[in-house]
């Protein structure tokens, strides 16, 4: 934990209910930041505030659908007006509707879309009001291995998550000189719900094929946030780091 008079520095976790967005919002907590955690379901969300509390971290609940762009923004506002500051924004809510692109329907690529990258965007937008005034600020958008090479029955997904990393380097360049940076975590394969239903014969393949030979853990992506999110990271912006044990290489 942090021991420095400093205040907590605040940090907006989107999709922290479970998964990878719930261990990269344990890490931070366990860093010394105050963590709002963000997703639909109130009670997973609840659950976390209180086990973050019970090992003496800060955390609060904010109940938010990302794909509802008025809300989302309303709700950032009210993160920083509510603490006073917003200086790490770890956007991570993200869904998946694979199908081959020919089969693909306008509503789930429109979906994906919506929830992956344009809530991306407006969080953005509200949050570097905050972070320029305290002239500091650190944006992670978690993207995928799929939007760094593409995959095959993932048209919109890849194309959401490959779309965050042009924003990023965008954003990147906009607010490098508020203090303010920018950068992609991009995971390979890791193990959760999101992946949970793909057949255990799949799952050997890949790891075999992994320059470590195991699957990703949401512990292994929250420790790249950890690093990018940190005070120290000033001097890394508009990059993608692919956390996938050697799956891409690229
Ligand atoms: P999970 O399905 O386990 O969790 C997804 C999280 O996003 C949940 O907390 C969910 O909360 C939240 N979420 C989904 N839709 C919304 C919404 N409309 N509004 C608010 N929150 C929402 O996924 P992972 O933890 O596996 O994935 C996290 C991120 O990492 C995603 O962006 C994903 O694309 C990316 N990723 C994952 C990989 C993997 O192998 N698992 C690989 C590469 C990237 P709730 O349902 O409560 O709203």
């Amino acid at each position: 934990m942090t021991q420095s008079s400093e205040p907590r520095r605040v940090a907006l976790v989107t999709g922290a209910s479970r998964g990878i967005g719930r261990s990269i919002a344990l890490r931070l907590a366990r860093d010394g930041r105050h963590v709002v955690l963000a997703a639909r379901s109130e009670g997973p969300l609840n659950d976390l505030k209180h086990q973050i509390e019970q090992s003496g971290g800060a955390a609060s609940v904010a109940v938010i659908d990302v794909s509802d762009m008025k809300a989302l923004a309303a709700s950032v506002d009210r993160v920083a007006a509510d603490h006073g500051r917003l200086d790490i924004l770890v956007n991570n809510a993200g869904i998946t509707k694979d199908n081959l692109a020919l089969r693909m329907s306008d509503e789930d690529w429109d979906a994906v879309i919506t929830t992956n990258l344009s809530s991306a965007f407006v969080a953005i937008r509200a949050a570097a009001r905050p972070m320029m005034k305290n002239r500091f600020g650190r944006i992670v958008n978690i993207a995928s291995t799929s939007g760094v090479v593409g995959n095959a029955g993932q048209a919109n997904y890849a194309a959401a998550k490959a779309g965050l990393l042009g924003l990023t380097k965008t954003i990147a360049r906009e607010l490098g000189g508020k203090g303010i940076t920018a950068n992609v975590v991009a995971p390979g394969f890791i193990e959760t719900d999101m992946t949970h239903n793909l057949p255990q014969q799949v799952k050997d393949q890949l790891q075999g094929m992994l320059a470590v030979k195991r699957l990703g853990t949401p512990e292994d992506i929250a420790a790249a946030v950890a690093y990018v999110t940190s005070d120290e990271a000033g001097y890394l912006t508009g990059q993608t780091i692919v956390v996938d044990g050697g799956m891409t290489m690229c």
